[in-house]
């Protein structure tokens, strides 16, 4: 067993965080405010080569993991920069399409993936159909060589900013009724895409959209694969490391939030000369906030580790169990970090209110924490499936 990052794991973490550093939260929440993207860290984070940590080498990409990508995304939120679409663009996308894809797919998508000048966002949740995607009602019918698709999706990441969206639908001739999931890379300007974007209370540069797909018509060679039999494997491949690197950016906010709160409650004094801080009633929930992120950040080594030695099975255990107990951690170390530093905690100066609602929504997405419970329930301790 080793807990220890390789040394150019280590040199990754550490120019990750001054990238990150150099930007700063000030900076996503200037952009965020200003309704703008944070564009300059994401061209940066490319050129860099941070996005394309996992991305294979042929392609563009760093050669690495899911293990370095979640360093990227940790260490980016841990400097109060947690940008949701690392999980959509390099760790979802890059991976199916890398996994799954055809050879001409790869060869057209990753490098830019690789690069940050091609973004890829992800559209599952449908408005009937939510965390069921048994209940997936967009549908792909074939018309000659062509695909017409059709159908609504919600809560969409990114669309704005992005070239394409990977759009999982399900193909129509499923007459046993069994669902038969497709997806298929659609650029966002196609015809019969429409977005409308949702007002969220989340203080966030990347906006979520409602997509309605009116017949968008697309070549044959927008499916992802050979055939429609890599629908399933496709949509699967996609899952951990969305789950491990989405569990990274809430483990980061986690730290984030902690050691502000931690320098604020050392030095702040309002009792003669002791400072907050060395009133237990402060340090004890900071030091118990601190002690679930840690947690989390094990369980997140563990599934990333799994998940880069091919152990698919084992790291969707791990990987789900990361994401429930990161997105927990995230959510109290803010929520904490906001109440140690009293009214300082809710205004912008200090920077930490600022990720309530990030840090909520991270118990609902991309996957619920009601749902991973479901999941361990059943797969973990044999429990009947309740739904
Ligand atoms: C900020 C944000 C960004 C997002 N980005 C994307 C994106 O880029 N692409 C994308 O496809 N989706 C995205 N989503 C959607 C997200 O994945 C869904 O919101 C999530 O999967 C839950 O689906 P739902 O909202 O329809 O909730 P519902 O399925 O309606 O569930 C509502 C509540 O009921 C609970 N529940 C439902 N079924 C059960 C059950 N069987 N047992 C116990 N509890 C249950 C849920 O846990 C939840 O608390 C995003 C959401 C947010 C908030």
């Amino acid at each position: 067993m080793n807990f220890d990052l390789t040394d150019e794991q280590d040199q990754l973490r550490d120019a990750v965080r001054a990238l990150g550093r150099r930007y700063g939260h000030e900076y996503f929440v200037r952009k965020a405010k200003a309704g703008e993207h944070t564009t300059e860290l994401w061209h940066e984070a490319g050129r860099l080569g941070y996005l394309g940590v996992n991305i294979p080498t042929e392609y563009g990409g760093g050669g690495g993991g899911i293990t370095e990508l979640a360093l990227v995304c940790e260490e980016l939120a841990a400097a109060g920069c947690p940008l949701l679409l690392l999980v959509v663009s390099p760790a979802i996308a890059a991976t199916v399409i890398n996994k799954h894809g055809t050879e001409e797919q790869r060869k057209r998508h990753l490098p830019g993936l690789a690069d940050g000048s091609q973004k890829i966002v992800f559209a599952i949740t449908e408005p009937d159909a939510g965390s069921n995607f048994h209940r997936l009602g967009t549908v792909a019918r074939r018309d000659g060589d062509d695909w017409l698709l059709s159908g609504r999706k919600v809560y969409i990441s990114g669309v704005d900013e992005a070239d394409h969206v990977l759009v999982v639908a399900r193909t129509e001739d499923s007459s046993t009724g069994k669902l038969k999931p497709a997806l298929f890379i659609v650029p966002t300007d196609a015809p019969g895409l429409e977005k409308s974007k949702l007002d969220m209370e989340i203080l966030s540069p990347e906006n979520q959209f409602l997509l309605y797909l009116d017949d968008v018509r697309l070549p044959a060679d927008a499916l992802v694969g050979e055939s429609l039999d890599a629908g399933l494997p496709a949509l699967f491949a996609g899952l951990n490391p969305e789950r491990i690197t989405v569990a990274a950016m809430g483990a980061g906010t986690g730290r984030y939030a902690i050691e502000k709160a931690s320098d604020y409650t050392a030095t702040r004094k309002v009792w003669g000369g002791r400072s907050i801080g060395s009133h237990q009633g402060v340090a004890h929930p900071l030091a118990h906030a601190a002690v679930q992120v840690e947690l989390a950040r094990l369980m997140i080594q563990k599934a990333a580790t799994l998940y880069d030695a091919g152990r698919d099975l084992e790291a969707g255990v791990s990987g789900n169990m990361a994401k429930y107990a990161a997105g927990e951690a995230a959510a109290l170390a803010v929520d904490t970090a906001v109440q140690a530093l009293g009214g300082a905690g809710m205004t912008t100066e200090y920077g930490v209110a600022t990720l309530l609602g990030a840090v909520r929504a991270g118990r609902i997405a991309p996957v619920s924490r009601e749902m991973i419970l479901n999941f361990v329930a059943q797969h973990v301790l044999g429990q009947d499936k309740s739904y």
